[in-house]
Formats: C-alpha cells, structure tokens, sequence
C-alpha cells in the first residue's frame, strides 16, 4: 500500500505529452493555450474618441475664458466606422462620435455634454487640455508585446482578447480522449427494471457529466459482466482508441474482480495499486504506451474522491494545464473526528465562515457506499493518518469541489 501522496505523484510522472492542434476561437472554450500569443496589431487599433463630442486642437483654446469664448467652425461628422483620414486645422472642429478615428491635427475631444454649440459653431469657454477622452493607439498592447502566455486556460474573455486581435484560429494542447468501462454483475442501468440482488449503475452516468463538466465527452461509456472474456475484450477496444481509460469495480481482492487481470493480459504495465486511503483504498493506476489506466473501486464515493484526487489532475496536466489539482485551502474542523492510522481519510464536507475564519463541518452519510451529502459538499477533507482525534477547531486542509452546490 503506497501514501496518498505519493499515488498522486506517480499519476502525475506517467502523463504522456499530447498532441497540439489549431481550432477556431469559438470552439477553443476550455482549452489551454499551445503558443504564446504576440500581439499582431496594437490595440487600440488606432488613436480613438472615448465620448461623444467634438475634436479639435487644443493650443487653439488658450485664452480662451468665460465671457470670452473661442469659436471654433464645425466641419463636419466623424463616426465609428469611417475609414477616411481627416485633418483638422486651426480653428476648425468636428463632430465626432465614440470609437471613431481622430482626425489629423486634433488632440482633445469635448464631451457633448459639456459643449456649448451657437449655429454653425462651438463656443470653447476655458482651455481644454490636450488628451482629453481620448484612447491612443497602442496604450493597451503594442504591436509585438505578449497578450496570452502558453499554458493559459481559454476561458470567455481570452476568447474575446483573440478576437480584438483579429485572430479567429488558436493553438490549443488537445483533450485526452476518455473512455469509460463500468463493472460488475449486479448494475443496471437506470430506467430499466431491476431484479433483487442488482442495483443502478451511478459510476458511469456520475463519471461521464463530470468529465463534461471539464469540457471532455467521453468517446465510449459501457457496462460490462465480470466476466474475464468480456472484460478483456472490451478493454482491448478501449485501449486501442482512448488517452485514458476509466474502469469501474472489480479491483479489489473479490474472486470475481477480473480487472486486473485483464489489464495484464492486455498489456497494461501495472504502476500501483492500493492507496492508503478511504474511500478508494484497491485504486489501481497502470499504463500502456501512452494510454493511462485508472481502475476505480466500484463504491460510488470512492469513484468520485479517486476522480477529483487523480483522473481530474490527470486529464488536466494532459490538456496543458499547469495547475492540475483541485484547489486546496485550509480550514478549521467544526466537529472532532478520529483519523485512521494507515489512511488518508477524504471525508465530504462544507465550508463556511464564522467569524473571520473558514471552518469545514464533515457532512453526514460519509460511507464508502454513500453520495447523497456530495450534493450539498463543496470540498473533501483531508485527514492525514495518525493515531489521534482531529478535534474541533483544529486546523486541517480541504480540496475545493469545481462545482457549484445547494439545493
Ligand atoms: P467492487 O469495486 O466491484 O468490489 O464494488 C464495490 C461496491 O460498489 C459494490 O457494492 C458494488 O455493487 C458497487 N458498485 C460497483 N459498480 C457500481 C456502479 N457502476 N454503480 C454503483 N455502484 C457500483
Ligand atoms: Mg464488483
């Protein structure tokens, strides 16, 4: 039985290099970038009014006082859009809107709200500072500067920083493909009849949304008997085709789980099994060529502490991302537990602050067989093994659920 952490460590040696691939930016949701990202124009494009108004030449308001207007003649209309350069001389102005390009020869902009129009001119009363509402080309980004470091996870406003640069393809790390193989005798798939003695099949439809919550349809999700033959036939079909493959059950040292065996005959080189843990303790990890292999014990709990705990990091060190893990922070208990000597014990549990402090309360129903408290938890305590009570109080450290959760 190997640590915890040292089961995560060996997941995250064994994640093969993937493959890079160019998609268009509307479908690069959740991705991570593969190239750095220069800018290929500055932004702003081009020297722009900030408001509604009129453009001029400032130096020409010098003088210019309350009682003792200068007027300046408008010329004419300047919209967003207008692609045709302007010169503005003297004392000349023009309307001008937001986002339109400023002219030649202006360099301050009086808001329409504060401008004082008689006919065919502006009245100007006081000096106007050059620079007013005006955004310079390339005071955000200069052509050639860094926008987007490599690594970085595409989410809707880098989407949107691609398209200001006028980009609409990206390099992006692909996503593993997934394929996911629950097992076992007794599971039945929901919405069909079942006998005594068998019960429903959650492992799949559970593992499934969560890799979808990660942005990853999974290429294949099926059941199969413990059944060796079946097994080995259709880990064999998995193999062939996925990044990862996903079993569930039939790990342990029951007579009937045939899992191992079959990932032997199939090839797979076996890099643990058995994790000083609970839930999850016959965790099995392995791999073939490139293709990882996580066997998850088949309780529903322990599929989904050993999904978050190590199938999510690895599906996201394999998509490029730098920061794999859940988020983890600590906290104080809201309730004494006993820990267990050889375990980590990942218990579901909320979060909340009282006072100023973040304090996690274990939730009911923690056994390995048990779900119905995940859908009110937000993160799953950590409780290293020792001998001893983690009493009230005590800090100890959590690992944040990516999902949102309540009623
Ligand atoms: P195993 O890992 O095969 O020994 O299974 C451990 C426990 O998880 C048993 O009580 C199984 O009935 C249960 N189990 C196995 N597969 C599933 C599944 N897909 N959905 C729900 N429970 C399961
Ligand atoms: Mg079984």
């Amino acid at each position: 039985m190997i640590s915890f952490e040292l089961a995560q460590r060996l997941v995250e040696k064994n994640i093969p290099r993937l493959r890079k691939k160019t998609v268009k930016i509307q479908n690069a949701l959740g991705y991570v970038l593969a190239e750095e990202i220069r800018a290929p124009i500055d932004l702003p494009v081009d020297d722009h009014a900030a408001m509604d108004g009129f453009c001029l030449r400032s130096r020409q308001t010098r003088g210019a006082r309350n009682g003792k207007p200068v007027l300046f003649r408008v010329c004419g209309d300047l919209k967003a859009g207008d692609t045709r350069r302007r010169i503005v001389k003297g004392l000349e102005t023009c309307r001008i809107m937001t986002g339109a390009m400023l002219p030649a020869g202006a360099d301050t902009v009086i808001a329409k709200e504060e401008a004082k129009v008689r006919g065919r001119y502006l009245a100007v009363d006081r000096l106007t500072p050059r620079g007013k509402y005006i955004r310079y080309k390339g005071e955000e980004i200069k052509k050639g500067g860094i926008v987007l470091r490599e690594h970085s996870l595409i989410h809707p406003a880098t989407i949107g920083i691609l398209a200001m640069l006028g980009k609409d393809k990206v390099k992006v790390m692909d996503r593993p493909k997934v394929s996911l193989t629950a097992t076992g005798n007794e599971i039945v798939r929901p919405g069909f009849p079942r006998r005594p003695g068998q019960i429903y099949d959650s492992n799949s439809s559970l593992l499934r949304s969560a890799l979808e919550n990660m942005g990853i349809r999974p290429l294949t999700v099926n059941r199969v008997k413990d059944h060796p033959h079946a097994l080995g036939r259709a880990v064999e079909t998995a193999l062939k085709k996925s990044d990862i493959l996903i079993l569930t059950g039939g790990v342990s040292v029951g007579k009937y789980d045939y899992v191992k065996d079959a990932l032997k005959k199939a090839g797979v080189l076996t890099i643990f099994w058995n994790v000083g843990q609970k839930p999850g303790k016959p965790l099995y990890f392995g791999k073939r060529g490139k293709t990882l292999v996580f066997g998850l014990p088949g309780n529903p709990a322990s599929v989904f502490t050993c999904f978050y705990e190590y199938v999510f990091p690895a599906v996201r060190l394999m998509s490029g991302s730098r920061h794999p893990y859940l988020d983890r922070e600590t906290a104080q208990m809201g309730a004494e537990i006993k820990a267990d000597p050889s375990k980590t014990l990942f218990l579901k549990g909320k979060r909340a602050l009282a006072g100023m402090k973040n304090t996690v309360t274990p939730l009911g129903r923690q056994g390995s067989h048990m779900i119905s408290s995940l859908q009110n938890a937000d993160c799953l305590i950590l409780i290293p093994p020792s001998q001893g009570i983690v009493k009230k109080g005590q800090k100890v450290e959590v690992d944040l659920l990516p999902v949102r959760n309540g009623a």
